[in-house]
């Protein structure tokens, strides 16, 4: 605290922010001016990702609020995974309800802090609110990539090999998505070893996120049923269609979903594990759009779902 901030709590608890952040770097200017000032090697891009999390959608009233700073962050850096870029700031524009007190709002940084440090990345700015309402935060990364490296979900090839990083389902009901870690690392060593075609990191389920790779590149999918990696999450004792359901539906895995041309996909199914990533095949990109699903030798329908916001 000092003399112009005694009455004025906000500017306090910013205060309390800055003095904890490390800067990096590319951070030439952090918190405290009307702006941040950022900059990066000539031979990068920026790459940047901006995320809403709310009260009632993301988390609840129930949360602890060093979970819900720390997921705030997680679920904008899986985005920054699926880029193959490496995070350097983050910026939070943050609505806190009127009754929360500072003590609360030091448990959200808390999370924030973790994941900032754990990941390294400077919290270079934000916005402090409060109003009557639930908690949101507004969360932006900027990261930044090898120019033209980064992986869209656009490049995907009829033939291509779909695979995941890690197993589908259950993660709202079992609590995985307030702590999950993205795929950050990952990212990186496919990126580095491996010709990737395509990716994103699956938040909504697979389900629903697949299509968003199979529309932008102008490819169908098929994916088999039983090399689908169901989440431990997801309960045993289920109905085998229903366990599919639940690994395609449930979103809120984080993991990275890729394509890669058949060649490549052998090497990475031979080198992935002693590179530091385990990958699973699900499927194959299809020249005839659509997206299907094989269970055994039967085609059934791709399941609605995943979730959307009504807009
Ligand atoms: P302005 O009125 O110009 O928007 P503010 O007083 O809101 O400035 O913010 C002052 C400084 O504190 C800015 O550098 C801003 O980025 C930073 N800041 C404000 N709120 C937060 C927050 N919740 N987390 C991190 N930085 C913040
Ligand atoms: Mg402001």
């Amino acid at each position: 605290m000092n003399a112009y901030s005694e009455s004025r709590p906000e500017f306090d608890f910013i205060d309390w922010i800055k003095k904890q952040v490390t800067l990096r770097p590319e951070v030439k200017l952090g918190i405290g001016d009307d702006a941040a000032i950022l900059s990066h090697q000539p031979n990068r891009e920026w790459v940047t990702a901006i995320d809403v999390i709310t009260e009632g959608v993301h988390f609840t009233s129930e949360t602890p609020p060093e979970l819900i700073g720390r997921k705030a962050l997680a679920i904008n850096l899986s985005d920054i995974a699926a880029m193959a870029a490496d995070p350097v700031a983050v910026f939070l524009g943050i609505v806190l309800p009127k009754s929360c007190g500072r003590a609360y709002a030091e448990q959200l940084y808390a999370g924030i802090f973790e994941m900032a440090n754990e990941y390294e990345l400077s919290i270079a700015g934000g916005d402090t609110n409060s109003w009557s309402g639930p908690l949101v935060l507004n969360v932006t990364v900027m990261g930044t990539v090898e120019q033209g490296k980064a992986i869209l979900r656009s490049g995907a090839n009829a033939g291509d090999w779909i695979f995941v990083t890690g197993p589908l389902g259950g993660s709202l009901a079992s609590g995985r998505h307030l702590t999950f870690e993205p795929k950050l690392k990952e990212a990186k060593i496919l990126a580095q070893h491996f010709h990737i075609t395509s990716m994103l990191d699956l938040s909504d389920g697979l389900a629903s996120d697949a299509r968003h790779i199979a529309s932008q590149s102008g490819v169908g999918m098929i994916v088999d049923t039983q090399s689908l990696p169901i989440h431990t999450d997801v309960n045993p004792d289920l109905p085998e269609a229903e366990r599919v359901q639940h690994a395609m539906s449930d979103g809120e895995d984080f993991e990275l979903l890729l394509t890669v041309s058949p060649e490549e996909g052998e090497r990475l199914l031979s080198e992935g594990i002693q590179l530091g990533v385990a990958v699973t095949k699900i499927g194959e990109c299809t020249e005839e759009v659509g997206m299907k699903l094989q269970s055994g030798d039967a085609l059934i329908d791709w399941p609605r779902g995943g979730w959307e916001h009504e807009v």
